[in-house]
């Protein structure tokens, strides 16, 4: 199998195009071909070879990397393609491990590191005599922040909007390609919703994004759905909030960044309370100490950004999970969701002292259906009966789970939750969208039906209620001309 991908890539002979001439056939010797589909792998394979290098050292106690919290993981290395990141003490004995490590491993694999794309970060504790040593040891030049990694602006403060300008830029100018006017109101509800929107999405996985940027973003936007050019601005014939409705019930299914952004982040919050082993979990969990976000907690101002966000959104988590009982043994019977969603017993009746802290696994008798004794003299009767509405918490059932909020099993669906932020009810959907949606015809044409159902075509009568010139047609006489005058009634309609 080596032998196989050796032979692959050592065998190649290419040439380049120069100043219009072919130049004789060259074998590459470092690096392998960009574009080749095997590429990716082989490099990946390459790079673990590092990995492991690295975790080596760390096993062997040379390489110390940083520690986050006193129970958490150690990190000595983050890589993602061709991104690297090394994490290490500021110590000239550590530097030379680094650097005896990368070397090795450039003596193995051929490659070699960048001086350019190299830099390192001091945390502050680093007092400027040592930065001078390791840079010096090093080679590499002092970075001042970590700018971005897999595109997302790496900062160790509460993000700005001017740290999320990039977003704005990249809007605008995938705008600046487009003529706006020359496109049809449906391409341009295609472009808002497929393009831009989709922009901001991959860093509003893990960071809040600034108010102020989203809001930016999503005037860009609405000003291209509308048409707006620089020296002209348009009318915004539909409402936002309306526009930003989903399509069955009555809007086009353009989505509310800062209401995107949040239901992103409490992905993030649920799978830190639902034991998710990922790697960024643990690194939370070492650090704050806790394995859910409890109401309780606090944060300080020392924090990290993503913490922060969670811990301020982790009420609207808790409020909104709700447990299917199982054996009912995790879950406090009158302080979580598990007769409806949202719905906390504490908060619709008062529970008598003595039943504090209960379990719904207490509220059942010997036989196993619900215990009536416990609640009859204080629980009101609606919520007496939403409960004999639920199966009685069984061992047999297995533990409590969390369901998937909004989702229909027990994952957490962003879609669902976005949906629930935004208040949008489904059962609120109307048959005459959903029709207006699937007919028979071109985008083109449902985008105009669909702006035809609000009475939004923009008709000399409605103009002229705009105070913008009369409200006759121009080809008939004395008739008003209203939208349905214009599709059927006119005379140029029936010519
Ligand atoms: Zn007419």
């Amino acid at each position: 199998m080596v032998n196989v991908i050796m032979h692959a890539i050592t065998s190649v002979e290419t040439n380049v195009k120069w100043n219009g001439a072919r130049s004789e056939f060259f074998r590459p010797q470092r690096g392998i071909r960009q574009g080749d589909p095997i590429s990716p792998y082989l490099f990946v394979l390459c790079m673990d070879k590092l990995s492991h290098l690295i975790m080596h050292s760390v096993d062997v106690g040379e390489w110390r990397g940083i520690k986050v919290g006193r129970s958490g993981p150690m990190i000595s290395h983050l890589m993602f393609a061709d991104d690297l990141l090394l994490f290490g003490e500021a110590s000239e004995k550590q530097m030379r491990c680094v650097m005896n490590i990368l070397n090795k491993f450039c003596l193995m694999s051929g490659q070699e590191v960048s001086q350019e794309k190299t830099s390192i970060l001091f945390s502050k504790n680093v007092n400027s005599g040592m930065r001078d040593k390791l840079l010096h040891l090093s080679g590499f030049r002092e970075a001042h922040d970590l700018d971005k990694y897999l595109g997302v602006p790496l900062i160790g403060r509460a993000p700005k909007k001017a740290d999320y300008q990039y977003l704005i830029d990249q809007v605008s100018n995938k705008l600046a390609k487009w003529k706006a006017r020359q496109l049809s109101f449906a391409r341009r509800v295609t472009l808002a919703k497929s393009v831009l929107e989709a922009v901001p999405i991959y860093p509003m996985m893990t960071s809040r994004i600034p108010q102020s940027c989203l809001d930016e973003i999503q005037k860009i936007q609405r000003n291209f759905l509308w048409g707006d050019t620089e020296n002209v601005r348009r009318y915004h014939v539909v409402r936002w909030s309306v526009v930003t409705m989903p399509k069955d019930m009555g809007g086009l299914g353009l989505r509310r960044l800062d209401a995107m952004n949040k239901a992103c982040l409490l992905k993030l919050g649920w799978k830190l309370n639902n034991g998710a082993t990922d790697f960024w979990c643990e690194v939370l969990r070492g650090k704050y100490g806790s394995n859910n976000l409890t109401i309780e907690m606090n944060t300080r101002s020392s924090d990290s950004n993503v913490w922060k966000s969670l811990i301020n959104l982790r009420l609207f988590l808790l409020n909104n999970t709700f447990w299917n009982i199982g054996d009912g043994c995790a879950t406090d019977a009158w302080n979580k969701a598990w007769i409806e969603p949202g719905y906390h017993v504490a908060q619709h009746c008062e529970v008598p002292s003595y039943l504090n802290g209960a379990r719904v696994s207490d509220l059942v008798d010997e036989d196993g259906r619900w215990n009536w004794q416990i609640f009859r003299d204080w629980m009101p009767s609606n919520i007496q009966g939403k409960i004999a509405a639920i199966l009685p918490p069984s061992a047999v059932n297995g533990c409590d789970e969390p369901a998937g909020i909004g989702g229909n099993n027990n994952e957490f669906s962003v879609a669902a939750m976005y949906e629930n932020i935004c208040g949008f009810d489904r059962r609120n959907a109307q048959l005459m969208w959903k029709k207006t949606w699937q007919l028979n015809v071109t985008k083109r044409v449902r985008c105009f039906v669909w702006l035809l159902t609000y009475d939004r075509l923009l008709t000399n009568s409605r103009k002229s209620r705009m105070g913008l010139g009369h409200a006759m047609c121009n080809y008939c006489e004395n008739v008003e001309e209203t939208t349905i005058h214009v599709l059927r009634d006119c005379n140029l309609v029936n010519y």
